[in-house]
C-alpha cells in the first residue's frame, strides 16, 4: 500500500456500492467531492505544478496532508443523526486506533457525541445527508473544507436504523474514515498495477452510465494509479478497505486479476493496519521527525516560488499545513 499521488489532491473518497442492504442508496454509486470543494483543490494543485512538478515534489505535498503531531486527537463532530447512529461510527470509526499508532479520535462522549459547532475547530466534520459517500484526505479536512462543511459524507445512514445498518455500510465508515486519516484507495497503489488490470472500457462505460454518471475526470482520479516518488510504502494489499471491488468482466483477466476482489472487503485489513501504524508511528519522537521532514521539504518547495505563482494557492500553505495551532493545547469542546 502506498500513501503517495498527486492525483489523489482530487481524490474524492467513495467506496462503489457500500451501501448494499440501504433501500435509499442500494442502485446509486457514490458521487466524489461537492464540485466546490474539488474548485478549491484543482486551483491549489494547479499552482504547486507551477512550483515543482517532480515526482520527489509530488510525494512531499502529498506526505502534507498527514496530520502532524500537534492532532495528538482528531476532533469529530456531526451535522446531524441520532446519538445512536453518533455512537455506531464513532465505534466503526475508532477501529482504527491501535497500540502501535497514534491516531486518536474524539468524538465527545457516548450519547453525547458533538454536534458542529461552527465556531469550534473540528477536524473531522460528518454529515449524512450529502449525496454519495466521500472524505476529504487527511487535513485537506480543514484546508480545503470550512468549519461549516461537511469533510467526510455517509449519504442516506440516517434512514437507517443504527442497528440494522449493513456490514457494508460499517465498511464504508471505515474507509472513509481512512480516507480522512490520509489513506489513498489501494487500487491506485503504483505497487499493484492495477491499472493494467482493469477492462477500462468496461470501466468507463459502467461508471459512465446512469445512475453514477461520473464524468470520466471523476473515474480517473478514483482509479487510476497514483502518481509521485512513494513516501511511504506497503506491498499492494487486495484486502484492503481502501479497495473497490467490482465484477470480475471489469478486469481484463477477469477473476483471476490480482486487483479483483470476489467480495467487498469490508474489515480494515492487515495490510491497512501496518500502513497506519507508518504514517502515525505510536512513537512520539518518530512522528515528529518525519513531520518536521517534511515541513522543511515543503518549504524549501514553497520558496522557490515567486508572488505570483503562490499567489495561486490563494493561502500560506506551508502555514496551513504545518503550523496550525492542531489540538495539542486546545480544550475539547463539550456539547
Ligand atoms: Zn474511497
Amino acid at each position: 500500500m502506498t500513501v503517495t499521488g498527486f492525483s489523489k489532491w482530487i481524490a474524492v473518497a467513495v467506496l462503489a456500492a457500500a451501501m448494499a442492504g440501504n433501500a435509499v442508496a442500494a442502485e446509486k454509486q457514490p458521487d466524489g467531492l461537492p464540485v466546490e470543494h474539488v474548485k478549491r483543490l484543482m486551483q491549489y494543485h494547479d499552482a504547486l505544478q507551477k512550483l515543482d512538478d517532480s515526482e520527489q515534489a509530488r510525494g512531499i505535498y502529498r506526505s502534507a496532508t498527514l496530520w502532524g503531531p500537534n492532532y495528538p486527537k482528531l476532533r469529530v463532530c456531526f451535522f446531524d443523526g441520532s446519538q445512536a447512529l453518533r455512537d455506531v461510527v464513532a465505534k466503526v470509526a475508532s477501529e482504527w486506533e491501535a497500540e502501535n499508532n497514534s491516531i486518536r479520535f474524539d468524538f465527545g462522549k457516548p450519547g453525547k457525541r458533538r454536534s458542529c459547532n461552527l465556531d469550534s475547530d473540528m477536524q473531522i466534520r460528518v454529515s449524512f445527508s450529502k449525496e454519495g459517500y466521500w472524505s476529504h484526505i487527511g487535513q485537506n479536512s480543514v484546508i480545503f473544507a470550512a468549519q461549516n462543511e461537511p469533510s467526510l459524507n455517509l449519504e442516506g445512514f440516517m434512514d437507517i436504523a443504527p442497528s440494522n445498518l449493513s456490514k457494508y455500510a460499517h465498511s464504508t465508515i471505515r474507509h472513509e474514515f481512512g480516507h480522512a486519516l490520509g489513506i489513498d484507495h489501494e487500487h491506485q497503489n503504483p505497487a499493484g498495477g492495477c491499472d493494467n488490470e482493469y477492462n477500462w472500457k468496461r470501466v468507463y462505460s459502467y461508471l459512465q452510465g446512469p445512475p453514477n454518471n461520473w464524468p470520466k475526470e471523476t473515474i480517473d482520479w478514483n482509479l487510476r494509479q497514483a502518481s509521485g516518488e512513494d513516501i511511504q510504502t506497503t506491498k499492494f494489499d487486495r484486502k484492503s478497505v481502501m479497495i473497490y471491488q467490482f465484477p470480475a468482466d471489469f478486469y481484463r483477466k477477469g477473476a483471476k486479476s490480482k486487483c479483483f476482489v470476489p467480495d467487498k472487503n469490508t474489515r480494515i485489513s492487515g495490510g491497512d493496519r501496518t500502513l497506519i501504524a507508518i504514517m502515525y508511528p505510536s512513537d512520539a519522537a518518530s512522528r515528529l521527525a518525519s513531520f518536521k521532514e517534511t515541513r522543511a521539504k515543503f518549504e524549501a518547495i514553497w520558496k522557490k516560488g515567486d508572488k505570483k505563482t503562490t499567489k495561486g494557492v490563494m493561502f500560506d500553505a506551508v502555514k496551513a499545513f504545518f503550523d496550525n495551532p492542531g489540538t495539542k493545547d486546545a480544550p475539547a469542546q463539550e456539547d
